[in-house]
């Protein structure tokens, strides 16, 4: 995909409605493109940052789509950020930029601190000094919530994070808040849940297993003696799983408050002072080993759990393969700190916004295995 330089970009965007999305070959940015390319005849401009073997995977589709352009910046350079606000003065600003693997967190916490904290204070004084109208979601998650208190987790939940990924996004969370309050800009940071899909990245647990599924039983297709076991870490953990496609609706509702909810007022000098931030989850925790049973059932594998702990292994109830083990356990994937249970309270959002989640615990599973044995 070709990128726009600025001034490029500078002339497309001119007197229109203009969008950007960071972080758009990934999962989230991807399918926000997808969704406002079909509710909005708004003009968008995805940003990704400059690397030698770019991805594109996730939006070669739009690759002749005339409202959608590339742009290149990094969230951890201030420069590059102001260059594109300034110039384009985005109406939108969606950013799902970020360093997001949790585990990676604890290899790389500076890294990890430069793109999710302090790239938001690039993005917000660049807005503030350059595009004062600009409306900017900043991507949050339920690791903010960490330790957690009680569950389901609500907007009350104090933020007590329990890994680097999640102290930086609670500090943005407050960053993105003192400019709200400061400033009166229309800045907010929803707390998603995990959410996954047939774009979600490798290295998160539910499209590692899924992936794995799939090989095993092309493996077991092609008459491949012994199953390689697919290795996973903590099992017992639980987690809120919902459908992405139905997140980037919700973010879209967040950014637009006032269409959804009757009840929003604005009021002067801080003209967006209604503003909320909401949940999005779909209101159910599931156990990784929940996720794993799903999985290797929808590709036709029943299997049972044996062992504890280190030894815990996932066995195929197969009459000519009986000691076929399809999952086992390997420590390196632990955590230094885990949040065991995750769950969303999604009442605010449902309530205000009218949002309610489409898709089921076992749709979702069914779409990732289908997708990644076809
Ligand atoms: P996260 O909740 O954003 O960290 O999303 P992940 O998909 O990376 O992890 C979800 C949960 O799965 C965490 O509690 C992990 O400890 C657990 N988990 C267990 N085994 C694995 C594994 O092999 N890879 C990953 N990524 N997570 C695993």
């Amino acid at each position: 995909m070709r990128i726009l330089s600025i001034d490029e970009a500078k002339q497309i965007s001119r007197g229109k409605t203009t969008v950007i999305i960071t972080g758009v070959t990934g999962q989230d940015g991807s399918l926000m493109a997808d969704y406002l390319l079909k509710n909005t005849s708004y003009e968008l401009f995805g940003g990704a940052r400059r690397l030698s073997v770019a991805n594109h995977e996730n939006i070669e589709h739009l690759a002749n789509e005339n409202r959608f352009h590339c742009i290149n910046f990094d969230l951890t350079d201030a420069h590059s950020i102001e260059k594109v606000i300034s110039q384009l003065k985005p109406d939108y600003f969606i950013n799902f930029a970020a360093q997001s693997f949790v585990k990676s967190s604890w290899d790389f916490p500076a890294q990890t601190w430069d793109t999710n904290t302090k790239g938001i204070i690039h993005i917000l004084e660049s807005i503030h000094l350059h595009s004062r109208y600009c409306r900017f979601y900043n991507a949050g998650s339920s690791e903010e919530f960490g330790n957690v208190e009680y569950a389901p987790q609500d907007e009350k939940h104090p933020l007590r994070p329990r890994s680097p990924y999640g102290a930086s996004k609670a500090a943005a969370r407050q960053l993105v808040k003192v400019y709200r309050d400061s400033y009166g800009l229309y800045a907010i940071q929803g707390w998603l849940f995990n959410h996954e899909g047939t774009r979600r990245g490798d290295e998160f647990v539910t499209r590692k297993i899924t992936k794995a599924v799939a090989r095993i039983q092309q493996e077991f297709k092609f008459g491949i003696k012994r199953i390689t076991p697919v290795e996973l870490g903590n099992l017992n953990v639980k987690r809120d799983w919902s459908d992405a496609e139905d997140c980037v609706d919700a973010v879209w509702r967040m950014l637009n408050q006032e269409q959804y909810n009757k009840n929003f007022t604005t009021y002067r000098p801080y003209p967006m002072c209604d503003l909320k931030e909401y949940v999005v989850a779909s209101g159910e925790s599931h156990t990784i080993k929940e996720f794993v049973e799903e999985a290797f059932l929808i590709a036709g594998f029943k299997g049972h759990w044996e062992g504890e702990g280190e030894d815990e292994k996932y066995i195929w109830d197969s009459l000519s393969y009986p000691d076929d083990i399809l999952v086992q356990v390997n420590p390196s994937f632990y955590r230094p700190a885990e949040i065991e249970d995750l769950r969303g309270n999604t009442k605010s959002i449902m309530y205000d916004l009218g949002w309610n989640p489409k898709t089921s615990f076992k749709e979702l599973v069914k779409k990732m295995v289908l997708k990644d044995i076809s």
